[in-house]
């Protein structure tokens, strides 16, 4: 037995847990936008694992920072002081927030949103009602995807990802995505947060409007709750501004207390991190926000490795020095340009944010269609299956979506090779009986 090299393909379903619905593609090698498979097929990959890959796969600069730090040191504990943290978090808040706070480091998107949980009881006991009971209440919106843990989970407003698993962590308070009126009735004395994605992405591509965005702000001010963004996937640039909430509403009219991130910051090294905004607790109380969670009150082993930081900096480093927001921007209204004037019939509806773009399918037309019904798949995977088979890596989101999410340094020869990709596909699919 050659326990290095033996390989089955069966064996991923003989010793691998049934919980993902995966395509039948084992992908082996990546470079820049492309993948190629165990048979030596090419995608171009518009998936990038989900708005991991900002840089495109197997980026020289990043590569070379992971190979270099781990020949120095992989590993140490956060009972030592870790150089690349000091480094990574300045960066992110002097150069991409730009607004002071704190940065802690984790492992992924929902240990980054339990850091923001946790922050919330925490100010909620800090500052309880006048009986001295804590606030608790976190209101969290439709359509939300916050992440698989007990309190992310729960916190996502989704029945299809609680269901089964309950009871579910207490305190969370769901409420229609972009209804103010819903938003100022479920406000009461013991509500302390509110959680939401700027631009949700598991649930199509849906972005806060710059009305909705601005009244959650303006009600944190009044009713002193903290304004918490899970920008784990629309952060990091991929939207088109540093930070996804801006391309909402642009500059620093909206305040937020503390933001979430993970997928594109580390180039698919596992990483995530949360913000938390420099402030005194109240007018009279100059206790910091940004220093709530003191020694002891959380933590994670592997959170903010030299390794990690190593990767987390490489690639901020490209995704800033080579101004890939302005550039997503661009190419995202160039792309959505282009496929509105095709006007397809079985386009529906097109929402681009930078390097964030879904495109809404006509889930009817699709449903009518044999092949689509008899294949039992719903109609955003059947069409991220045929656009695979032709070579076109996409993510579905929801029924009715398919989510490109390239990588932000994307050339506009890339964007046009997977336009022609997605036109032909489409109108294959079109002439399906
Ligand atoms: C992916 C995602 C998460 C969860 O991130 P993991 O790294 O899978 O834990 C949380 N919030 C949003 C908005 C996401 O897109």
């Amino acid at each position: 037995m050659d326990r290095m090299n033996d390989f089955e393909p069966a064996w991923l379903d003989q010793y691998v847990m049934p919980n993902y619905g995966r395509f039948p593609v084992w992908p082996v090698r990546g470079e820049g936008p492309y993948l190629w498979d165990t048979e030596g097929k090419k995608y171009l990959d518009f998936a990038g694992g989900v708005a991991v890959c900002p840089l495109g796969h197997s980026h020289p600069e990043v590569a070379e920072a992971i190979a270099e730090q781990a020949k120095t040191l992989i590993h140490v504990s956060n009972w030592y002081c870790i150089k690349g943290q000091a480094q990574l978090a300045r960066v992110i808040v002097e150069e991409m927030v730009k607004i002071p706070g704190k940065c802690f480091f984790c492992n992924s998107g929902a240990e980054a949103n339990e850091g923001m949980i946790k922050l919330a009881r925490k100010y909620g006991v800090t500052k309880p009602l006048a009986d001295g009971s804590p606030r608790y209440e976190i209101i969290t919106f439709t359509g939300s995807f916050h992440g698989r843990t007990f309190g992310a989970m729960s916190a996502t407003a989704q029945e299809k990802i609680h269901g089964g698993f309950g009871p579910i962590v207490p305190g969370f308070v769901y409420v229609p995505f972009n209804d103010a009126e819903a938003l100022k009735k479920a406000i009461t004395d013991k509500t302390v947060a509110i959680l939401f994605e700027p631009v949700q992405g598991e649930s199509g591509v849906n972005p806060v409007t710059p009305d909705f965005l601005r009244t959650v702000n303006s009600l944190c001010q009044q009713h002193d709750l903290l304004m918490l963004l899970d920008e784990v996937q629309c952060g990091f640039g991929r939207t088109g501004e540093t930070c996804g909430w801006r391309s909402i509403v642009p500059g620093d009219e909206i305040k937020p207390d503390a933001i979430s991130w993970a997928k594109s910051i580390g180039s698919g090294y596992p990483l995530g991190s949360f913000w938390i905004q420099d402030r005194a607790l109240a007018e009279h109380d100059a206790r910091k926000l940004c220093d709530l969670l003191g020694p002891g009150t959380h933590g994670t082993t592997y959170g903010g490795s030299p390794l990690a930081c190593a990767a987390g900096l490489a690639t901020l480093n490209v995704i800033l020095r080579d101004d890939l927001p302005a550039r997503s921007a661009k190419l995202g209204r160039q792309i959505a340009g282009e496929v509105a004037s095709w006007k397809h019939p079985l386009i529906t509806d097109i929402r681009a944010f930078g390097m964030m773009i879904g495109f809404e399918l006509n889930e009817e037309a699709l449903m009518q269609k044999a092949a689509v019904k008899d294949s039992g798949k719903i109609a955003s995977i059947y069409v991220a299956k045929a656009m695979l088979d032709a070579g076109l890596l996409v993510v579905p989101a929801g029924p009715k979506v398919v989510r490109w999410l390239p990588p932000m340094n994307l050339t506009e020869a890339h964007a046009t090779e997977a336009l022609g990709i997605f036109q032909t596909t489409l109108d294959q699919l079109t002439t399906l009986g």
